[in-house]
């Protein structure tokens, strides 16, 4: 695999750190939990999008763009972080925001992601849940170009093959940081949703010969849905890599009975979970995805999945701003 002929910028803290989680482990009686911490990133509170940013920005500066483009639920992490690096690399960012929530409070509606895009002075538009995303992302591109701009736009998560190549220099990374701290790792557990993490990690472990389980668990669609959706795009990336087939269809696995009523919605198990980290690790985790994710990852240890004397990562993908717009909603 060659990630080095692909444009790239410097917008992340890596390699991010790899830590056991011993407090959170004897608490379950399981297996011993790592954390893969892409919380620390380093941008705008970090977060998984800035390793998939590094590629994406990279793209787009390669093509002389002036203004970036890009989509997300109004709390978007993706959005956030997209923000920030815009202002990084001298950049206007136009965003799409999606209204996701059946609800929204107005703490939801302000506060978290939303408030720190508006910190980094972020163009935002609202659309109704549901919005054909690639036709109004080609208007403001259109737009843009009338006011003599030049447009590149990042489709919803960064989550193209460009995006995912981020997520093949962490699978990479991850490999060398168990082979530097003598770890036998049995499974690698993250989040799944718009794809790009979990298909990057797949092409990232498979193409260096590793075959290491790994367990997405699903924020948004069903297990089919999701499973092919990662799939297609593990498929697309391996192609870019040079590593053509290096990811069966049966590599690819998604855990969806954690969503709750739907995305974004939060849920007892992801109330219990968050309570779980802060207070056993001193760890902030995100109501819409890490949030879940490790319910998700609670849960397979509590049937019995995942056992004593194995070692399980959970890779943690931040969020913890969206914290603050969940803060009427959750339970203490
Ligand atoms: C976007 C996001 C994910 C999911 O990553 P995808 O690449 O979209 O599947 C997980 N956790 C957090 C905190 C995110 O912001």
């Amino acid at each position: 695999m060659q990630l080095s002929k692909f444009p790239r910028v410097s917008l992340a803290h890596l390699p991010t750190p790899l830590e056991h989680m011993p407090r959170l482990s004897e608490h379950l009686g399981g297996p011993d939990i790592f954390v893969k911490r892409d919380d620390c990133t380093g941008l705008a509170t970090g977060g998984n999008k800035t390793r998939k940013l590094e590629y994406s920005m990279g793209e787009a500066v390669e093509q002389g763009a002036d203004t970036i483009i890009t989509v997300g639920a109004i709390q978007s992490n993706h959005v956030r972080q997209t923000a920030a690096a815009a202002c990084k690399l001298g950049m206007a960012c136009e965003v799409l925001l999606e209204h996701r929530i059946g609800q929204p409070s107005e703490t939801y509606t302000t506060s978290g992601n939303v408030f720190l895009d508006r910190i980094f002075g972020a163009n935002l538009r609202e659309y109704p849940g549901g919005s054909d995303f690639d036709v109004a992302m080609a208007d403001v591109a259109e737009e843009v170009r009338t006011s003599g701009g030049t447009p590149y736009i990042i489709p919803g998560g960064a989550s193209n093959t460009v995006g995912a190549l981020g997520y093949v220099g962490c699978g990479i990374e991850m490999l060398e940081q168990f082979s530097e701290q003598n770890l036998q790792i049995d499974h690698l557990v993250t989040a799944t949703g718009s794809a790009g993490t979990h298909a990057g990690l797949a092409v990232g472990l498979r193409g260096s010969g590793s075959d290491l389980p790994i367990l997405g668990i699903g924020v948004n669609a069903p297990q089919d849905v999701q499973e092919e959706r990662v799939y297609k795009l593990s498929v697309e990336t391996a192609d870019l890599v040079g590593s053509p087939g290096c990811v069966a269809r049966d590599d690819i696995f998604a855990d969806c009975n954690y969503i709750g009523s739907g995305y974004g919605e939060p849920t007892d198990s992801m109330n219990e979970a968050v309570l779980m980290l802060a207070r056993f690790e001193g760890l902030l985790f995100d109501p819409v995805y890490s949030g879940k994710a490790l319910a998700g990852m609670i849960d397979h240890v509590r049937q019995g999945r995942f056992t004593k004397g194995q070692n399980i990562v959970f890779l943690h993908t931040g969020g913890s701003a969206g914290l603050f717009a969940y803060a009427d909603t959750l339970t203490l």
